[in-house]
């Protein structure tokens, strides 16, 4: 396990101002863990992702047989950040009925019809299941607001569209996850930071190794020009909606293993807080297992 103290200095406190310039992309846990150099780093991220994931789908089977609560998880980031690596590495061992990923793109005619929340609505976890979104309704405060086109496309009543409107989504945002949360769903949000520089560099290998070359999109290096828009964006978005009960947590993205294990801790870990146990049985259940166990045997 990672030190709690550490999981809480990546959560961003409720309310607080932050810079994304604060959190390190390259955090690698403690100093004596950096300088032992990379393999030691990932070895070791290694060793708590593996010994999360067993501990992860316990919990899922916990989460799946109480049918009370759902997790929702949603991975926010600039591209080449990691998220679908993280959502591949983090969910292996997870029984795939427990588990259902969205991945949101730009909206369709029929989603730009409907308020910005709908199409996420639909797509949220049942009771028992993790539902993780890869990108999420976080997308209409940050790309949208990067590129106000988008915006136009979304065809709502005419009105200003400055900071008010931006803080009226927000709180409209907080609202929609505490009832969320108030009904049974966990919610944990993860922006991954990745920096400029590996950034540049991740895109480079996606151009210059064939294997890697249909991860390369078009459409990636014009965003990478709009870093410090989105920075700005994020970094606004994260400060007025990590709240007590649907947190953000800045995770370093710069360090693939390191992600993967910090990723994995957190869920695991506040899964396990819900404090779940295995459902009891009943005194009438009881009866007509024992009678279900007598029937067979004599059979
Ligand atoms: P990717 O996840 O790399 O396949 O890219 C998906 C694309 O869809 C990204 O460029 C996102 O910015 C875009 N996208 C996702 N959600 C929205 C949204 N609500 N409005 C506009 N564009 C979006
Ligand atoms: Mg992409």
């Amino acid at each position: 396990m990672i030190r709690r103290d550490l999981i809480d200095l990546l959560r961003v406190p409720p309310g607080k101002k932050i810079r994304l310039k604060d959190y390190d992309p390259g955090w690698a846990q403690t100093k004596e863990l950096k300088q032992l150099g990379k393999d030691a780093v990932k070895a070791r991220a290694q060793a708590i992702l593996q010994q999360n994931l067993e501990d992860l789908a316990e919990a899922q089977q916990l989460l799946y047989a109480n049918d009370v609560y759902s997790v929702l998880v949603c991975f926010q980031a600039m591209d080449a950040a990691g998220k679908d690596g993280t959502i591949k590495h983090v969910m292996t061992g997870v029984n795939p009925q427990g588990v259902q990923v969205f991945a949101f793109k730009a909206p369709s005619p029929e989603e730009l019809d409907h308020n910005f929340l709908w199409r996420y609505m639909k797509a949220l976890p049942e009771r028992g299941r993790i539902g993780i979104f890869n990108r999420s309704y976080y997308e209409d405060v940050l790309v949208v607001r990067v590129h106000p086109e988008l915006l136009e496309r979304q065809k709502l009543p005419p009105g200003k569209r400055g900071a008010g409107f931006w803080r009226d989504r927000y709180e409209d945002i907080n609202a929609f996850e505490r009832h969320l949360v108030r009904n049974g769903t966990l919610i944990l949000k993860f922006y991954l930071n990745v920096s400029k520089d590996e950034q540049k560099k991740r895109f480079l290998e996606r151009l210059e190794n064939p294997e890697k070359n249909w991860k390369f999109s078009a459409a990636d290096l014009p965003e990478r020009g709009y870093w410090d828009q989105y920075a700005e964006a994020y970094e606004e978005a994260l400060r007025a909606t990590s709240t007590e009960w649907a947190p953000w947590y800045v995770i370093p993205a710069d360090n693939k293993w390191v992600t993967r294990a910090v990723v994995a801790d957190v869920l695991t870990s506040s899964i396990r807080d819900l404090g779940l146990e295995p459902p009891k049985v009943s005194a009438a259940q009881r009866r007509v297992l024992e009678e279900a166990r007598k029937k067979l045997l004599k059979e």
